[in-house]
């Protein structure tokens, strides 16, 4: 993939060769800069476990105003973003833009999902709500159980992994060059970043050093510290061979764990997720874990029991203390911050990208990502080193 020893410095070195350094990197480039990405491990990243929904709307909360204008502002990018990518590297970007239907088991859920879309409709998005009947004319495949359910129509998926390889792709022929290896700490003098030190002690030159390294961007030397964890979140992979799938994403609560199911285009997949656990980077995959998916993913559609269970994974969420991202300075002039996605990095692609590409050629963070600075904890007395 790369020959770290003829990389030489940059105008940018990014730090992480996720979905989010990914799109940086070739965002940058574009706009004529000289980048070099640092790509740790790929296997490991975030990016190639996630169920991959473009959710602004079902993953939003009463509090998170601004966080929900972010999570629109990139799904409003992300049609013409992946017909870009994919023209860019003659690769499907994998966007799906077909309706998420979030379904209640009980009476309770039913009336929470009343009371959620009343919320959306005050803060003006379109959902519609259904009977178990219409419910079932959506996707036949659901449960008799069902007592009703909530459709929102602008919440989309996307096949995070051919994504994820059409960007590399179009930031190869773009011009980006690429290091196999892990950036130990960021180098300053005076407070002004100068490069990055790798962990094989060799020195890459920069002026400006973009941190997209996820859940692990904590870990540096040379930076103020981070406020970034890692939640774990164990995934799974169903093949339903010849057997029907969902055609929606379907999304439901169930024992007081949220599960949902994201089928892919090409029928041969569907994605089902996840636990949410504070364990830090536990990578086990547990017995307990798979049978709470698989025990709640049949309780809304009963035809899973039957599909091949095609992969079982661990990833790591960047969560930050509001599990919010951070975006724009980090505390040095020339380090940037595009990290602590959480549960919505896949969304959060086209739009970090740009916003951070702006950020280092222009010294200018767009409105709609201010709320997301890192100095928002220091205010909060959750202050930085
Ligand atoms: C189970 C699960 C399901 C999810 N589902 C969704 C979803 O449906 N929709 C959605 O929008 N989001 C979802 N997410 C969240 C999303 O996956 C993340 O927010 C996003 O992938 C973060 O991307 P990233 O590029 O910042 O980090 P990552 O994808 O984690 O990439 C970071 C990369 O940096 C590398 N790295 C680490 N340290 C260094 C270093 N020192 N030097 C160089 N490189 C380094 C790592 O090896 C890794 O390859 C999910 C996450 C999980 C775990």
């Amino acid at each position: 993939m790369t020959s770290p020893p003829s990389v030489t410095g940059a105008d940018v070195v990014v730090v992480g060769g996720g979905l989010i350094g990914s799109a940086t990197a070739w965002r940058l480039r574009q706009a004529g800069l000289d980048v070099v990405v640092v790509t740790g491990e790929r296997a490991a990243a975030a990016s190639h476990v996630a169920a991959g929904m473009l959710a602004p709307v079902t993953e939003t909360t009463f509090t998170e105003q601004s966080l929900l204008r972010l999570n629109q502002a990139s799904l409003d990018l992300y049609a013409d973003f992946a017909a870009e990518v994919s023209a860019a590297s003659d690769r499907p970007a994998g966007l799906r833009q077909v309706s998420t239907l979030s379904v209640a088991l009980d009476a309770d859920d039913g009336a929470k999902l009343g009371v959620f879309a009343e919320f959306l409709t005050r803060t003006g998005h379109h959902t519609q709500r259904l009977t178990s009947r219409e419910c079932k004319q959506h996707e036949p495949l659901l449960a008799p159980s069902i007592r009703s359910g909530l459709l929102v129509e602008q919440d989309w998926s996307c096949d995070n992994r051919l994504l994820w390889a059409a960007l590399i792709e179009a930031g190869r022929r773009a011009g980006v060059r690429e290091v196999a290896g892990f950036v130990h700490g960021v180098r300053s003098r005076a407070d002004q970043v100068t490069g990055v030190e790798l962990a094989d002690g060799t020195t890459l030159p920069a002026d400006h050093v973009v941190l997209a390294n996820g859940s692990w961007a904590g870990q540096l030397t040379g930076i103020p510290a981070l406020p970034v964890r890692p939640v774990k979140g164990q995934i799974l992979r169903l093949d339903p061979g010849r057997l029907p799938g969902p055609s929606l994403t379907v999304r439901a609560f169930s024992r007081g764990s949220e599960i949902y199911l994201v089928p892919r285009e090409s029928g041969r997949e569907v994605v089902v997720g996840a636990t949410v656990e504070e364990l830090g980077f536990d990578h086990r995959v547990t017995a307990g874990g798979v049978y709470e998916l698989l025990r709640d993913a049949r309780q809304v559609l009963p035809m899973t029991a039957e599909y091949a269970l095609s992969e079982t994974s661990v990833g790591w969420r960047p969560g930050t203390p509001d599990n919010a991202p951070l975006l724009g300075g980090g505390g040095l002039t020339g380090l940037t911050l595009a990290t602590g996605h959480y549960r919505n990095g896949v969304l959060l692609t086209p739009v970090t990208a740009d916003v951070t590409a702006r950020f280092v050629t222009t010294g200018e963070l767009d409105e709609v990502a201010r709320p997301f600075t890192l100095d928002r904890f220091a205010a909060a007395g959750q202050a930085v080193r």
